[in-house]
């Protein structure tokens, strides 16, 4: 036997599995074909986050009156945003390989497939640098990720040109004067989000109803007033009949309330959604169970087939990082003989756009529709000692606890530095804090996070400052 584990995909499913894995004293190698960090640190959470803040920054620069403050000469250079952005999502790489190094985890750089074997399947892997080298483990995890979904047939698919993916959007040489988002999910009102702050004139497009639409609704009408008041515009209930290239830019067709519409711009971000990385792995003739484009799994991670697991994207909803993380330790504590964490802990999820939208649980409707009699807080940051200090007044937390147990159920947040205070509700949540233990936690004085003690006290009638 070469290995005990062999990971497929060094994203924060695998590479996070590998070390926890050498942690737990097992000998691992992980195999990956592009860049170490997955789609996460190279092409996803980290670049993004680094575009975003040069884009926060620009147009915070551009309020500045209110303040006392004024800055004169307020500019760009586009070329340098990118670059920055890159040489983060490099530095992040770069640890990744540290960590490998340390934990002594061998990174095998080429591209992965299986074969039928045992215990485990087999894993043949066509190396980077030429040639191929097979190896046996008593366990493999898939950890291949995921990429953009497209449609081809109506033109939603990146043409190398006008038309792009997440991946071309992070690395342009210029910024589109007038562009179209497609989606409004989290990816999409990033990318919108970052254009708008360097003056591009953006309009998103979603097929549903609401943006933003596996927020609570409240949050989903907030963010879409506050994106409005900078500028962004949105085409909702919009269903793309045909996107394509035209002799200045893109040309959209929708259908809205039954009636056609054509929009023009210079470039369309597609960004309806991601598919599992499932083909050319060897899993049909494995006979590896798939369904709606990503990996079927049970209970710890494992697939139908004796001695493959998979986590992350590749396993399915929802499509974050620390999901993929969280999978990663629990299955390779499982292997271990270990007590792995809970795999279903709250996941809270987070769009990093101005204002940022934060949420974990249920939101109001879930949880209705799931038969809890709810109780719900909210409070308005426009009314929070420190939220007027920094001037960051827009936004709201709401709380949902279950009226007959008092569980918080979910908790959904619109606002300056929510993502940061999300996390204090995840821990509540996986505690299984009920509402009387986050009444009677003390909140530091002044902070934003008042707002969720406030959320909480407002639920039950106690709330202080409104
Ligand atoms: C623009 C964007 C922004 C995002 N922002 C956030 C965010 O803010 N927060 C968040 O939580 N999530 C975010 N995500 C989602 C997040 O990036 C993913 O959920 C996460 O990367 C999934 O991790 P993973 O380990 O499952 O897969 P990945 O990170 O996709 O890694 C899979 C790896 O497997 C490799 N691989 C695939 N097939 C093979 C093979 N056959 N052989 C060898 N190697 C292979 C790939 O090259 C890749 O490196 C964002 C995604 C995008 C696109």
């Amino acid at each position: 036997m070469d290995f005990d584990l062999v990971v497929i995909g060094a994203g924060p499913g695998g590479y996070v599995a590998a070390i926890r894995a050498t942690q737990l004293g097992m000998k691992v190698a992980i195999i990956e074909r592009e860049g170490l960090g997955g789609v996460c640190l190279n092409w996803g959470c980290i670049p993004t986050k680094a575009l975003l803040k040069s884009g926060e920054l620009y147009e915070t620069l551009g309020h500045l009156e209110p303040y006392g403050l004024a800055v004169t000469g307020r500019s760009y250079d586009f070329t340098k945003v990118i670059e920055r952005s890159r040489g983060v999502s490099k530095q992040l790489s770069s640890g990744v390989a540290f960590l490998m190094k340390k934990n002594k985890i061998e990174v095998i750089e080429g591209t992965a497939k299986l074969s039928a074997g045992s215990p485990a399947p087999k894993i043949t892997v066509a190396l980077k640098a030429g040639g191929r080298r097979s190896l046996q483990a008593k366990h493999v995890i898939l950890a291949t990720g995921a990429r953009a979904r497209t449609i081809p047939a109506i033109g939603l698919a990146p043409d190398g040109d006008k038309i792009w993916s997440y991946r071309e959007a992070m690395t342009p040489k210029t910024a589109p004067g007038r562009l179209i988002v497609i989606g409004s999910g989290a990816i999409g009102i990033e990318f919108a989000s970052f254009y708008r702050s360097l003056g591009s004139e953006v309009t998103v497009i979603e097929a549903l109803d609401r943006i933003l639409p596996v927020e609570d609704e409240e949050v989903s009408v907030a963010a879409k007033k506050a994106f409005e008041r900078r500028g962004l515009k949105f085409k909702t209930s919009a269903k793309v009949t045909k996107l394509a290239k035209t002799a200045k830019g893109v040309a959209i067709d929708l259908e809205l309330a039954g009636k056609a519409e054509r929009l023009e711009a210079d470039v369309a971000i597609v960004a309806i959604g991601i598919t599992g990385n499932i083909e050319d792995l060897g899993l049909e003739a494995l006979g590896v169970k798939t369904g709606r484009g990503h990996v079927v799994t049970g209970p710890h991670c494992a697939t139908n087939v004796a001695g493959l697991y998979a986590i992350g994207d590749v396993a399915g909803p929802p499509w974050l990082a620390h999901k993929a993380s969280h999978e990663g330790v629990h299955c390779v504590e499982h292997l271990a003989g270990e007590q792995p964490a809970n795999l279903t802990a709250p996941i809270p999820g987070c769009t990093y756009a101005n204002p940022q939208i934060a949420s974990v649980g249920l939101t109001e409707a879930a949880a209705k529709a799931a038969g809890h009699e709810v109780r719900v807080g909210r409070f308005p940051f426009k009314v929070n000692g420190k939220a007027i200090a920094a001037g960051e007044t827009e936004g709201f937390v709401k709380t949902v606890f279950d009226a007959k147990t008092g569980a918080l159920l979910g908790a959904h947040l619109i606002g300056a530095e929510v993502t940061e205070m999300i996390q204090g509700y995840a821990i509540a949540m996986t505690l299984e804090a009920t509402e009387a233990e986050l009444m009677a936690t003390v909140f530091a004085h002044p902070t934003m996070s008042e707002a969720m003690h406030e959320s909480v006290l407002d639920a039950y009638g106690r709330a202080l400052h409104i």
